[in-house]
C-alpha cells in the first residue's frame, strides 16, 4: 500500500490534530498519542508493524477513508478518467434554459443585458424536438430554468409549457426527469411555489446581497424599489414546497454585513431550511465593469470567507461550508451533452454566454446541423487542467478540477486554472467545520456536501 497524495495532517488553531483526505473528503480528529504511528504507517504502510488491535483499527480506518491506497493506484489518472467519462456521457442530457433575458431587477453587477425577448413557440417546439430526438438514448434529463428572470409571467408560461412537454417525453420513454430554478425570488410567492411540484422543480436558488439596507441599494426593481423583504416573505412561505437554497452575494462592499442576513433568517426560524451560502461576485463581462474594483480576488475572498464562517460559528448561525469532491466534469461547459439555450434559440455551453452573440454559440435550435460552430465546443471539451503546470501536483485537485473553465481560459498564460477557494483556506475551513461538529456534540467527521452545492 501507499499513502494517498491527498492526505493532509495539520494542527488546528484549537490545538487539535486533524487529518483530512481531499479524495474521500473524510475528516478526523487525531488522538495525539496516535500521531507517531499514523505518520509512520503513512510513510511506510507495509513496513510499519500493526501489532495491537488499536493499530490494526487505525490502519483499517485509514484504508477505508482513502488515506492509504493500493500501491498501483494512480490517483491523477483515476481523476482524469472520471472527468473524461463524465464529460462524454450521452445517456444524460442537461439543459439550462433561459425562457427570457428580461428581468424585473436591475442589479448593479449583473452580467446580462436586459433584452425583452421571450422564447417563441417556434424555438420552444425546436427544443422539444431536440429532446425527443435524444430521448431513445438518454436515461436522465435535467433542466435548469435560468434567465433573465424565469418567473416573469411570460417566461413562466414558457417554463410551464416546456416542462409539460419534457415530462411527457420522460414518462413515455422512462426517463428520470428533474429540474431546478434559479430566480431572484421576488415573484416566487406561495401560490407560484405550490406549482413547483407539478413541474418537478425540486431545487430553487434565491439570491440576496446582504441585509435590507444593503440589498435594497443593489438588487432593486427596474423602478428602483427595494426587494429584500418580499424575497424573505417568499422564502418563509414557500420553503417547505421545494429545496430552497439562498445565495448571499459577497463583494468588498457588503462582506461585513453578509451574516446579518443569516441572523434575520434565524430569527424567523428558517435559516437552516433555506440553506444559506456565501458566493463571490465575480467580474464576468462588460455589464460588470461598474463594480470591477469591488470584486474580491479569489484569495481575498477566501480570507474573508474564513472570517465570516468563524463569526457565524461564534454567533451560532447556521452557515457552514464543507468541501465536496467533484465527481467528473466541472459544469455544463465541459459536458458534451449539456447545453445552455437562449430565448432566441442559440445554443451555448457556459451560463455566462446566454446573452452573447452567435459568434460564441455552438449552434442554433432552428438550424438542423449541430454543432455548426465546432470551434466553440471544442475549446471547452479539450480544456484540461492537467496540462497546467501547477494543477497535477495541487493538493486540492479533487476539490477543484482546475476550477471554472470560463475563468481558467480567460487566463490562458497562468500556470494554474481558476483556483477554487480551498487552495487558499482549506485547513481553516476544516477546523471551523470540526469546531461546529464538536460544538454540536456530533462525530469529528462532519457530513459531506454543505452549502455551495454542485456547479452549473
Ligand atoms: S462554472 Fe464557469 S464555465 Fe461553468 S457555466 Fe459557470 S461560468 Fe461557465
Ligand atoms: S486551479 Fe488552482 S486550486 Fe485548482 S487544481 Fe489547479 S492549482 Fe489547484
Amino acid at each position: 500500500m501507499k499513502a494517498s497524495r491527498y492526505n493532509r495532517i495539520f494542527l488546528a488553531e484549537s490545538g487539535t490534530w486533524l487529518a483530512f483526505n481531499a479524495w474521500s473528503t473524510a475528516l478526523a480528529e487525531l488522538i495525539p498519542e496516535d500521531l507517531p504511528f499514523i505518520r509512520a504507517i503513512l510513510a511506510d504502510p507495509d513496513g510499519t508493524p500493526c501489532d495491537t488491535a488499536h493499530k490494526r483499527e487505525i490502519r483499517e480506518a485509514l484504508v477505508g477513508a482513502h488515506f492509504l491506497v493500493e500501491s498501483d493506484v494512480d490517483e491523477i489518472a483515476e481523476l482524469k478518467t472520471d472527468m473524461l467519462r463524465d464529460r462524454y456521457r450521452t445517456d444524460e442530457l442537461h439543459l439550462t434554459v433561459a425562457p427570457t433575458l428580461d428581468c424585473n431587477f436591475r442589479c448593479d453587477y449583473c452580467y446580462e443585458d436586459h433584452l425583452r425577448v421571450t422564447m417563441s413557440r417556434e424555438v420552444q417546439d425546436a427544443l422539444v424536438r431536440m429532446v425527443e430526438e435524444q430521448a431513445p438514448r438518454i436515461r436522465t434529463l435535467s433542466t435548469t430554468w435560468f434567465g433573465g428572470e424565469p418567473t416573469l409571467p411570460a417566461a413562466w408560461r414558457v417554463v410551464e409549457r416546456l416542462s409539460t412537454a419534457f415530462l411527457d417525453i420522460a414518462e413515455r420513454r422512462g426517463i428520470d426527469y428533474r429540474a431546478q430554478l434559479v430566480t431572484n425570488g421576488y415573484l416566487l410567492d406561495r401560490k407560484r411555489a405550490e406549482g413547483l411540484e407539478a413541474l418537478k422543480i425540486r431545487e430553487v436558488q434565491f439570491t440576496v446581497d446582504g441585509p435590507p439596507e444593503i440589498h435594497d441599494a443593489r438588487r432593486v426593481l427596474a423602478g428602483g424599489q427595494g426587494t429584500f423583504w418580499r424575497i424573505v416573505e417568499n422564502l418563509e412561505k414557500g420553503h417547505e414546497l421545494a429545496q430552497f437554497q439562498l445565495r448571499i452575494n459577497v463583494d468588498r462592499r457588503n462582506a461585513q454585513a453578509a451574516l446579518d442576513v443569516v441572523g434575520i433568517l434565524a430569527e424567523k426560524g428558517i435559516a437552516r431550511k433555506v440553506r444559506p451560502y456565501l458566493a463571490q461576485v465575480t467580474f464576468a463581462g462588460s455589464a460588470c465593469g461598474n463594480i470591477q474594483e469591488s470584486c474580491f480576488s479569489s484569495e481575498d475572498f477566501a480570507a474573508t470567507e474564513v472570517g465570516l464562517y468563524r463569526e457565524a460559528l461564534r454567533r451560532n448561525l447556521p452557515l457552514s461550508r464543507y468541501p465536496f469532491r467533484i465527481p467528473g466534469a466541472f459544469c455544463t461547459v465541459d459536458r458534451v451533452n449539456s447545453f445552455v439555450v437562449s430565448p432566441s434559440g442559440s445554443i451555448f455551453k457556459c451560463w455566462h454566454q446566454v446573452t452573447a452573440g452567435p459568434d460564441v454559440a455552438i449552434g442554433h435550435l432552428l438550424d438542423g446541423e449541430q454543432p455548426f460552430h465546432r470551434v466553440n465546443e471544442v475549446k471547452w471539451l479539450t480544456w484540461d487542467p492537467l496540462e497546467k503546470e501547477e494543477c497535477p501536483s495541487c493538493p486540492v485537485l479533487p476539490l477543484c478540477h482546475g476550477g471554472c473553465p470560463f475563468e481558467a481560459l480567460r487566463r490562458a498564460d497562468s500556470p494554474r486554472g481558476a483556483c477554487e477557494h480551498y487552495r487558499f483556506h482549506l485547513d481553516r475551513i476544516l477546523e471551523i467545520q470540526h469546531a461546529r461538529g464538536a460544538a454540536s456534540g456530533s462525530e469529528a467527521a462532519p457530513s459531506r456536501g454543505g452549502a455551495g452545492g454542485s456547479n452549473p
